[in-house]
């Protein structure tokens, strides 16, 4: 019989704690990190400069300076503006990957998880020193966190041409077209990350569930063929896709695969560089996507981890393949089943509303507009009303002049609503001066354009039994009996 003393004992003990302890801390079963360690990483790190999402190449020049010790920068070009596109390098390792966000202006989620990263990365002396030393011992990483500053200035898609840089790999006409291309054929890197939003309309397909993030390894022919190259893009999004589960279940679309060949995810995979798309999408009470920003980081960061310890390996494209499909089915708000009158007779229509934001400054209004009519049971509101029985109503333009905003609150807004009123006149204003009412406000205008058509500006009554219940403002549903407290993005007309 083996004799063990007690020190071996305690010894071994110690080592059963310590390796329980590491995996409970670090990763789970998979090879994921636990969630709590990578949202307490983004918690410590998130670059507090940033607080919404539309901000310029101007605002990010010195963020970018801020870690010139850590990071080696480059300026790799400029914008037909003349804005510089820059460059940030981390890491000594073999296996090379490049991240590009914001070729497109107005998607600047990925941007800003970018900027948390790299004070990530920059840390030292914490708990995650061990992470960040796999990191930079296995991975070489070149970052682009803004591809299209002139968009971005301007907050649209595309650029200053105003060409879709994401149509543009082959042609080349742009240059930052030509920068982003030669970014990759000077680095030739092993895994790239294509960094983009998507609207917030997308959804799990057939779900009410909103894709608050979608993903893709474009494919790179027209047979949608997989090669080591993109099985390897796809086991690392499966990686992901297990972090995002846990924060949002059944919330993560995968995009179609269809190959556009003027893309640039669909070249830079058929160039040989393993290619992720991650499309950043809505997700209910985050208009700024602050929380859609972590999620970026959560996962991104897990991606590089995966990569440098290549645990990709264990996952395969059938869990890929069965990440649900995107679909385009969520509506602002639909009304069912609501009275229209043609020729003297009543038809029951459902209309379907999505409210499209406009640039504002820092800020944005919207413009409501009926998407569609008739029968919308394959979409889904984030607001919907069972309106049977209801019947659409004109509304009117309250006769009296204000002398401007300030002299009209929300509870006159509302008992004006409630008299029949959709709109009221002020006599002095800006130019698209913003505000919150639940009123339409006129300036140069003397009345408000209306209707129940596809194409309408949805602002109306519903009616039942004689009595007003409900007024659609900019497309905004309001319960005249029950207002609820809800901030409009307006503006004047
Ligand atoms: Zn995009």
């Amino acid at each position: 019989m083996k004799i063990i003393n007690r020190n071996q004992i305690s010894l071994f003990l110690l080592f059963l704690f310590f390796s329980i302890g590491c995996k409970t801390a670090n990763e789970s079963e998979n090879n994921s990190f636990s969630v709590d360690m990578l949202e307490n990483a983004h918690e410590q790190f998130l670059e507090p400069a940033i607080t919404h999402r539309r901000f310029t190449h101007s605002d990010l020049q010195p963020l970018i300076e801020k870690h010139q010790s850590s990071f080696e920068l480059r300026t790799l070009g400029s914008s037909i503006e003349g804005r510089s596109i820059t460059a940030l390098y981390w890491g000594e390792g073999q296996t090379k990957v490049m991240l590009w966000s914001q070729m497109h202006g107005n998607e600047s989620t990925a941007t800003m998880a970018l900027f948390d990263l790299f004070n990530f990365l920059e840390g030292s002396g914490d708990e995650y020193d061990e992470l960040r030393s796999t990191l930079k011992n296995q991975l070489s990483i070149k970052f682009i966190p803004m591809i299209n500053p002139d968009g971005a200035e301007a907050f649209k898609r595309r650029n200053a041409l105003d060409i879709d840089l994401n149509r543009d790999a082959i042609s080349q006409i742009s240059p930052e077209a030509v920068i982003l291309k030669n970014a990759r054929d000077e680095f030739e890197p092993d895994f790239g990350f294509n960094l983009h939003d998507q609207q917030i309309y997308y959804n799990v397909v057939n779900t009410p569930k909103q894709a608050t993030i979608s993903v893709l390894a474009p494919g790179y022919n027209y047979e949608r063929d997989v090669n080591d190259v993109r099985e390897r893009a796809m086991q690392t999004i499966v990686g992901m896709n297990e972090i995002l589960q846990q924060m949002i279940p059944g919330q993560v679309g995968k995009y179609d695969d269809g190959f556009e060949p003027r893309a640039f995810g669909d070249n830079i995979q058929k160039w040989g560089t393993s290619t992720i798309l991650i499309e950043s999408g809505g997700y209910m009470g985050d208009p700024e996507k602050q929380y859609i920003r972590k999620l970026n980081f959560m996962i991104i960061l897990n991606a590089l981890h995966q990569i440098a310890t290549k645990s990709y390996e264990t996952y395969t494209t059938e869990q890929y393949f069965s990440i649900p499909d995107n679909g385009i089915q969520l509506m602002d708000l639909i009304l069912n089943e609501v009275e229209v009158e043609v020729n003297g007779k009543l038809y029951p229509i459902d209309i379907a509303i999505r409210r499209r934001e406009s640039n504002a400054g820092e800020t944005y209004f919207v413009n409501g507009n009926i998407e569609d009519v008739g029968d919308m049971q394959v979409y889904f509101g984030f607001e919907e009303l069972d309106a049977t029985g209801h019947r659409w109503v004109e509304g009117k333009v309250f006769e009296e002049e204000c002398e401007n905003l300030d002299a009209i609150d929300e509870a006159e807004a509302l008992e004006l609503l409630k008299q029949g009123y959709l709109a009221v006149k002020v006599k002095s204003a800006k130019e698209n001066q913003l505000h919150h009412l639940p009123i339409m406000v006129l300036h140069s205008r003397e009345t408000f354009s209306s209707g129940w058509m596809t194409g309408a500006s949805p602002n109306f009554f519903l009616e039942k039994g004689g009595e007003l219940t409900h007024a659609v403002v900019n497309g905004y549903l309001i319960d005249l009996k029950n207002p609820k407290d809800q901030d409009l993005m307006q503006r004047i007309y």
